[in-house]
């Protein structure tokens, strides 16, 4: 791939943007975005408001009866797709001595990888603009009302109509397991184009669901790419743009309505003393964005959301920081991309996403695949949870925010210093809960090891 600058502009670029040099060097470092407004002001420019969230929501309730009668692991909870949250104070307590920080305030985890269906946090968009694209069709021909009980589309009728039409999508795993799922469940004929990441065991059970599974040698930006020229061939082919869809993050900003009602059933207060702070694993943007997204609608003010990316693939960090959005690629900057999170593997961030949270994210922070295995380890011997790699970048947020010089500058720029102790942080666990045994093992492995590497 040619270089998209040459010497003179990355020479100008890296001059007003200082913090490219530590983001080359790959250590973990805290930004604090210089671009962050009172809700207020930013919600003004903002493409999406309450009122689509709110749509999805409804959406999502038409489709629980089918949801619950074709997936019966939803039955307990009435077909709708959400998971729990669970305070993490053990391992809250090892952190503090291992970093030798004091970690104000109450940790939550939002179990993400409980998620029913898909064991990831894509169980909320991926399957959410699936089912909008399904029921879309069948209203369009006639063959659904929108009072109608969606369970009818859990019979050899539907999944006759809906076999002549395709979907495809471009993904690092995740994304396409839960589309691959879903869109083989209701008939559709489902064509993922995997990247480089994707793991072996995420596309044999793809391929066991009767979904078409392409494989890449290069990173996701390319798979998405490809899937994207296939898919115009086709005007049958519906294809689910990951770096683009507004469906995607309306479904995943649902959580924030859900989330909502699960902090109050805790009595966990969210006001101007009681600030909440949200910590995000990002790869292209459209999960963390679309939940953050949520939560500022709900929250305004009073919650500070920050997202997680690899040392190796700060794409949305840099797009951010920049201003150049999905002009710019961690390769164009000499970084390679690879890491062990796969689900953050994204070298270029949404450009639709990126200036969506422009004036509403708090910051962006890296952690090294070091830091997520020892994480991952620790989360599994401290709180019995087990998660796949992507999923702790979240984890480091906290440590983050209380040690590092940038993260206190913002506990101070917000005037939230003598309020911290009244804090909630939310960490987000992305994914991990479909991960076979034999591999979660390797996980534990190497976060073994690098515990013995300290
Ligand atoms: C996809 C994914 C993310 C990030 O979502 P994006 O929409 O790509 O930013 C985080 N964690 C896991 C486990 C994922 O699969």
């Amino acid at each position: 791939m040619g270089n998209a600058f040459n010497q003179e502009e990355m020479n100008k670029l890296t001059a007003e943007n200082p913090l490219i040099n530590e983001l080359v060097s790959t250590q973990e470092l805290f930004w604090m975005n210089p671009s962050y407004k009172h809700f207020q002001q930013g919600i003004k420019q903002a493409p999406l408001g309450e009122k689509d969230i709110i749509e999805a929501e409804n959406r999502l309730l038409r489709f629980a009866p089918y949801i619950k009668k074709a997936f019966p692991e939803t039955k307990e909870m009435n077909g709708i797709i959400e998971s729990p949250i669970k305070e993490i104070q053990a391992l809250q307590q090892h952190l503090e001595e291992m970093y030798s920080e004091k970690l104000y305030g109450k940790w939550l985890l939002k179990c993400d990888h409980d998620l029913p269906i898909s064991g990831s946090i894509k169980a909320r968009g991926g399957i959410y603009e699936v089912l909008k694209h399904a029921e879309e069709l069948a209203v369009q021909y006639g063959l659904l009302g929108i009072e109608d009980d969606y369970s009818l589309l859990d019979s050899k009728r539907f999944k006759e109509f809906y076999s002549k039409y395709a979907i495809s999508v471009g993904s690092t795993g995740n994304l396409g397991l839960s589309i691959g799922i879903i869109g083989a469940k209701l008939g559709f004929k489902v064509t993922v184009h995997m990247s480089a990441d994707a793991k072996k065991w995420k596309k044999e059970l793809l391929r066991s669901k009767g979904v078409n599974v392409v494989e890449y040698e290069s990173d996701y930006s390319k798979a998405v790419n490809q899937g994207r020229i296939e898919s115009e061939k086709d005007p049958l082919c519906y294809f689910i743009d990951d770096e683009n869809s507004q469906h995607l993050f309306v479904g995943y900003a649902v959580a924030a309505l859900r989330l909502k009602n699960q902090l109050e059933s805790l009595k966990i207060k969210v006001d101007s003393d009681h600030p909440l702070f949200v910590y995000l694993p990002c790869g292209v943007g459209g999960g963390p964005g679309g939940v953050a997204f949520g939560l500022k609608l709900i929250y305004e003010d009073h919650v500070h959301a920050f997202f997680a990316e690899p040392t190796h693939s700060p794409g949305m960090l840099l797009g951010m920081l920049t201003g150049l959005h999905d002009k710019i690629s961690v390769q164009d900057i000499g970084i390679d991309n690879i890491t062990a999170a796969d689900g953050l593997a994204v070298g270029r961030p949404s450009g639709f996403v990126g200036k969506t949270m422009e004036h509403f994210l708090s910051g962006c922070f890296t952690v090294s695949d070091h830091s997520l295995y020892k994480l991952l380890y620790k989360m599994a011997v401290k709180e019995n949870i087990f998660l796949e790699p992507s999923a702790l970048a979240g984890v480091f947020g906290p440590v983050q925010l209380f040690k590092t010089t940038e993260g206190k500058e913002y506990i101070q720029y917000q005037k939230l210093q003598h309020r911290m102790k009244n804090a909630t942080h939310i960490v987000w666990a992305t994914g991990g809960g479909m991960v076979p045994k034999a591999e979660m093992e390797e996980y534990m492995k190497a976060g073994f090891s690098e515990m013995e590497k300290m």
